[in-house]
């Protein structure tokens, strides 16, 4: 649906590689799809010195070459002339000014709705709102919202996240502020609550009577590539665990919200957050695990010796009545022998067997994994009786593949989706202040705890391997293992 109100968006580092990769494509994209009106002024600000004609080239170049996007001259053509460019610092006063009087010209007399979008580095993101507040640019007039989206991270740990909260909160009401994961925009981490709430047959048994345990894994296998300087100081807890994953755990294990507004879907994730079990720091030693690849402090740009993370995998316990002494298991890395995101829930097995397995002991538990990406879909494996050999059973795998649904090759990139949310003052797909604060109060003590154990040599594990085999033995000690039937599956 084209929004008919006069927008203007402004992108606060639209120069940048986000801007390039992802966001001016998803504009592009939302415009092709007559989904963002000719009445929708995009305006970059960044410190590059361009002129409109040079930012559009610039933007052009970088949608098709990073950003992959394909469209002739003439949807190129129509959606440039909406896309404007500023350029300044941001700590400059003066730079809001010109901000200000291009938006009064765009917009005219009537004004305009803004959305502003902070896709600048987090240490900015604090200095950019006070700078809207000072040029009174965001405050509500003639009946005009005024919404901020937040790139990740927000925050470095809870104390941080907090004062970011505290200064966005001086310039934006809250329900004003969308702070962006953009997991949360995948039609598949949204189809994980279709999943759960629109077919009756999995909610009776989604509970400690019947899981095991839930694995959720967000595997890159890509080294740190030319991050090394933004990554050194962050590790993976922080660029993955504390948002992507913990997202991924919420819609996973929450109770169903009564509907779908931002207010109800993003109470039943905090309660889900706070229902999480705090380890103590001589806890931790036996239900977290961190490592190098190796290499990893060969790169450019990592500090000599240092003890960043590329990998980590948690044990954590919900403690509530549907999940009390189930583990959820939370992995990433780099570096992987695999890319993939998914959410694996293995069920118990049943209470006696008289079955023998081809090619092992006992049956196999079923196991329902969500495939976030790629190969985006959904794998129930059960048993079943093998052919011609008596009561012997093996494992099989019923399927099924988001490819098959739709005409087109790709699904929809996240940012679309956001975007036209953001547009819509939808925040069920954003974080609210809280779920963040409360991600964060899970994983700081251990990133306070591997702190204090600086003298503990990291382990490493080898590049395009699953990780360390202290992960392993996490696991093992449940007598469980680590199952990946998404990647399982593409490797076939
Ligand atoms: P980048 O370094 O490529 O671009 C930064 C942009 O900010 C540039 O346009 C630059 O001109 C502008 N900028 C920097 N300092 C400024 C200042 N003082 N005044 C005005 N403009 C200034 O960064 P990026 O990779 O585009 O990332 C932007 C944000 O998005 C970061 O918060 C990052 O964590 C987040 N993010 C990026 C990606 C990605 O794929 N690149 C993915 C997820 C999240």
């Amino acid at each position: 649906m084209a929004r008919a109100a006069r927008t203007s968006i402004v992108i606060f580092g639209g120069t940048g590689d986000l801007a390039q990769r992802k966001l001016i494509p998803a504009l592009c994209n939302l415009r092709r799809k007559g989904r963002l009106g000719d009445n929708v002024n995009i305006v970059s600000f960044a410190r590059a010195d361009y002129d409109d004609r040079a930012y559009r080239a610039l933007m052009l170049n970088g949608a098709r070459e990073l950003g992959g996007l394909a469209l002739t001259t003439e949807e190129w053509e129509r959606f440039a002339a909406s896309l404007h460019f500023v350029h300044g610092d941001l700590a400059d006063p003066a730079a809001f000014e010109e901000l200000g009087r291009l938006l009064a010209e765009l917009e005219g007399s009537q004004g305009a709705n803004r959305l502003f979008y902070f896709s600048i580095a987090p240490r900015l993101h604090g200095v950019a709102a006070q700078g809207l507040r000072n040029a009174g640019l965001c405050g509500e007039e003639n009946g005009h919202w005024r919404r901020v989206i937040i790139e990740k991270p927000f925050g470095q740990d809870e104390e941080s996240a907090r004062n970011l909260n505290r200064t966005l909160q001086g310039a934006f009401q809250e329900d004003r502020i969308f702070r962006i994961d953009h997991y949360l925009g995948k039609e598949t981490v949204q189809n994980i609550l279709v999943l759960r709430f629109a077919n009756a047959i999995f909610e009776p048994i989604w509970n400690r009577n019947y899981v095991d345990n839930v694995q959720i894994t967000v595997a890159e296998s890509v080294d740190v590539e030319n991050r090394a300087g933004y990554y050194d100081s962050s590790g993976v807890v922080r660029d993955m665990i504390q948002n992507h994953l913990m997202q991924l755990m919420c819609l996973a294990g929450m109770e169903p919200p009564e509907s779908l507004t931002a207010h109800s879907l993003r109470d039943r994730k905090s309660d889900m957050l706070r229902a999480v079990r705090r380890w103590s720091p001589s806890e931790f030693s036996r239900n977290a695990v961190r490592a190098q690849y190796e290499g990893y402090r060969d790169h450019p740009g990592v500090a000599p010796g240092s003890r960043a993370p590329t990998y980590a995998a948690l044990r954590l316990y919900v403690d509530n009545w549907r999940w009390h002494g189930v583990p959820f298991y939370l992995r990433s890395g780099k570096a992987m022998a695999d890319k993939v995101s998914e959410v694996v829930v293995q069920f118990k097995s049943p209470p006696l067997s008289m079955f023998r397995r081809l090619g092992g002991s006992g049956i196999a538990p079923n196991v329902l994994s969500i495939c976030v990406q790629p190969g985006e879909g959904v794998h129930l494996q059960f048993d079943t009786k093998a052919v011609d050999a008596g009561f012997i059973t093996q494992v099989v795998d019923m399927e099924f593949h988001y490819r098959k649904l739709s005409e087109e090759d790709a699904l929809p990139e996240a940012y679309e989706r956001l975007i036209e949310d953001g547009l819509e003052g939808d925040a069920s797909l954003f974080l609210r202040a809280d779920q963040i604060e409360e991600a964060w109060n899970i994983v700081d003590p251990l990133l306070r705890y591997w702190d204090a154990h600086a003298d503990v040599e990291i382990e490493t594990y080898p590049r395009r391997s699953w990780g360390p085999l202290s992960a392993d033995r996490l696991l093992r000690r449940s007598g469980s293992v680590w199952q990946s039937p998404c990647s399982a599956h593409r490797q076939r």
